[in-house]
């Protein structure tokens, strides 16, 4: 190789290579799945694609784990990961996954409900691309995502997203969220392709509580608090009230009927379900939050919000001592817990009842990695 201009251009490339591998290895990396260990309590594990087949073989196509008692009774269904950047419900879905067993009734669990977006982080944000929870037996890792479907999947985003039942228009980005694109259609853009199949399994499944698992930043109105549909709004009542007597508070909110493609309104409207939206606390995602370190998505210690929260500029208190992951998972759980009681105790021939869960307390004493099986070889 004797001209100099090509030997320069081959070792130049050759740096490039060199420099982009490790970006390139992470970014590949993100498409691998986590690993749920299906606890004794499951029955079966279906896909998404088995309620509505035109997810087949797309990014947004999710496990659905099926968790059937051995006496009849109600159905409820927990969705986790609506949002990746939420992780309590992600995590919230894998603990009943794994511990959980149902003596009556029927759990269906969808812990990464828009699947696509656990397989990239937000452009521009600084996110860590998973995070690590420990156990006796070592970390499990947990894939933390992007907000919205991956563009990989669905591309591009229109000017304006205009939400199809009701004519209502968000800003385009909107389009790749799983949480306005409810009740769904079939043969569209993927994010209303997943939404189309939850809201297919809510109906063929016949479930009497549909659960949607989020976290809040301190600044936003809903976090800690239920979000229900008007039908709901006594099965919900009654859930609130256990859960004060287990030292849970958590507010009661009703489902604006004017908001539109969120899952607390489109499943009550279009299905027989009873539509719940529960928010957890997480400064994560919030516009105002310090660096985002997997320490930030544990703890929620964020200098930043402390300070938003001393001159009055959050919903909810926000301390030094941050809210961490085993709180808002055991803040979920309890809510889960009690809206299972509630529908035992006001319908018993729907009623749920299920076995080998933590409680409140359990998962705030012991930690999330106490409930988690290790990885099998
Ligand atoms: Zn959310």
């Amino acid at each position: 190789m004797k001209n100099p201009v090509v030997k320069r251009a081959i070792i130049l490339l050759l740096l490039g290579v060199l420099y982009t591998l490790p970006a390139a290895t992470a970014f590949v990396r993100q498409w691998e799945a986590d690993v749920i260990v299906p606890g004794p309590g499951v029955t079966k594990i279906r896909m998404l694609s088995d309620y509505y087949d035109g997810l087949k073989g797309t990014g947004g196509d999710t496990e659905v784990y099926i968790m059937e008692g051995k006496e009849p009774g109600g159905t409820m269904l927990i969705l986790g990961g609506t949002h990746p950047v939420e992780p309590a419900g992600v995590l919230t879905g894998v603990v009943y996954i794994e511990n959980g067993v149902v003596e009556k009734g029927r759990l269906i669990v969808v812990p990464q409900a828009n699947r696509s977006g656990f397989s990239a982080t937000e452009p521009g944000q600084g996110y860590p691309d998973h995070f690590n929870i420990k156990t006796e037996f070592g970390a499990r890792r947990f894939r933390f995502g992007m907000r919205n479907t991956n563009p990989i999947h669905q591309w591009p985003d229109p000017d304006v997203y205009t939400h199809y039942l009701s004519g209502q228009k968000l800003a385009g980005a909107e389009s790749g969220n799983l949480n306005r694109a409810h009740p769904g259609r079939p043969g569209v853009r993927l994010t209303e392709k997943i939404a189309y199949g939850i809201a297919e399994l809510i109906k063929k499944e016949k479930v009497d509580i549909s659960i949607d698992l989020h976290e809040a930043p301190p600044c936003r109105p809903l976090v800690n608090a239920m979000c229900v549909h008007e039908r709901a709004m006594d099965l919900a009542a009654y859930a609130v009230m256990l859960l004060e007597m287990e030292g849970v508070t958590i507010r009661l909110e009703a489902s604006p009927k004017n908001l539109r493609g969120l899952s607390h309104r489109e499943w009550g409207d279009s299905t027989d379900t009873y539509a719940i939206l529960i928010e957890s606390t997480s400064p994560m995602h919030g516009p105002l939050h310090g660096p985002a370190t997997e320490e930030l998505i544990l703890t929620a210690k964020d200098d930043v919000y402390v300070w938003a929260s001393n001159i009055g500029r959050t919903v909810q208190k926000h301390t030094a001592e941050g809210v961490p992951i085993e709180v808002r998972v055991g803040r979920h759980t309890a809510s889960i817990m009690a809206l299972a009681q509630a529908l035992s105790d006001l319908k018993p021939d729907r009623a749920i009842v299920i076995s080998g869960m933590p409680t409140y307390q359990d998962l705030v004493q012991n930690g999330v990695g106490r409930y988690l099986k290790p990885i099998p070889q």
